[in-house]
């Protein structure tokens, strides 16, 4: 995967034109949805724009910020008639919501996801499609650590990457259309197998995860005066952590057990990789701790380079 050259890299979604889809819903208005509707009324991509989403506050703080020309709790009726449905909902409630709208789905509509794994959405989405649907799973691989319709913003997208998993067979002109899509929210857009999405994700985001929520859990059951004077004196670095292990308990409980093979490769091969520094810092080997510390530092100057970091 290429990243975006300071070239080609977008600058906030493509003007407002013709739109791209009639009428588009979203499942689940929180973050992700949010940040959707804002972006795709920006860059005028939807006639109109409706939500549907499990619990009648949040539907009515969406209301309320006029995320969408109107979110109800109805999630079948919310995808009459539409265009483009995106299941926006966490990954563990992705098949239960596609059963709930499936009847509701018209003929030649696109139906996608956001999931932050992809081989089990699509086996927990696909069995209850119709035929007469085109089915193109996707992830913007953007988010922050808050949650919520109050935490969607237009920008969340620009310049980051979207990843389209389309599946063999499916209508070529859908997935061009749906890549259209997220290149005017904002995005640049990829597409991958989706078994290397997850074994890619397990390494940059999932495994980073985990290493934030046990750090600062191993912080949190330090006893004593310890504990509280790890709050008070929180440097960069565990301050960072922190940041990190805030994010949303539900989406990363689901993002674990469904991508539970890939995450459990890639911390095997931490768990090593741990050990071999424990090993070199117990023996005094300072040459390969100043080694592996001036490898990553490249990596992290290669990713401000590609304006990612
Ligand atoms: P979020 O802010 O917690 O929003 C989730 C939304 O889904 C809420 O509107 C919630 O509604 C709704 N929902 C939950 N269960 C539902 C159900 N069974 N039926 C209908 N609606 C339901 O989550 P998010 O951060 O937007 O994440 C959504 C998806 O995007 C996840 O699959 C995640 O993996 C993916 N993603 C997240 C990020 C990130 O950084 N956050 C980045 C990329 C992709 P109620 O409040 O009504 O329950």
């Amino acid at each position: 995967m290429t990243q975006p050259s300071p070239d080609n890299a977008p600058s906030g979604g493509s003007p407002p034109g013709k739109p791209l889809f009639g009428k588009i819903a979203l499942i689940g208005i929180g973050l992700i949805g949010g940040s959707i509707a804002l972006a795709a009324r920006r860059a005028g991509l939807a006639g109109s724009i409706v939500a549907a989403t499990r619990r009648a506050e949040t539907a009515e703080t969406a209301n309320q910020l006029k995320l969408v020309d109107h979110c109800g709790t109805d999630l079948a009726a919310a995808c009459e008639d539409a265009d483009l449905v995106i299941v926006c909902t966490p990954v563990g409630s992705c098949g239960e919501a596609t059963q709930i709208i499936a009847p509701s789905l018209k003929p030649g509509c696109i139906v996608s996801d956001v999931g932050s794994v992809k081989q089990a959405v699509i086996g927990a989405m696909a069995p209850h499609l119709p035929a007469h649907v085109h089915f193109v799973p996707a992830h913007p691989v953007a988010g922050t650590e808050n949650s919520g319709p109050t935490a969607g913003f237009a920008e969340l997208f620009d310049g980051r990457w979207c990843i389209l998993t389309p599946l063999p067979g499916v209508d070529a002109a859908a997935a061009d259309r749906l890549e259209a899509f997220w290149r005017g929210l904002g995005s640049e857009v990829e597409r991958l197998d989706p078994a290397d999405h997850d074994r890619i994700l397990a390494i940059t985001s999932h495994l980073p995860h985990l290493i934030a929520y046990t750090i600062v859990g191993t912080a949190d059951d330090l006893a004593g005066h310890l504990n509280s004077e790890v709050l008070r004196f929180a440097a960069g670095g565990f301050r960072d952590f922190t940041r990190i292990a805030a994010s949303d308990p539900t989406m990363w409980r689901d993002v674990f057990l469904n991508n539970r093979e890939a995450v459990l490769e890639v911390l095997a091969r931490f768990q090593e990789d741990l050990f071999y520094l424990q090993r070199a810092i117990r023996w005094g080997e300072g040459d390969k701790l100043f080694d592996l510390f001036s490898r990553t530092r490249e990596i992290r100057r290669a990713l401000i380079h590609l304006h990612q970091a």
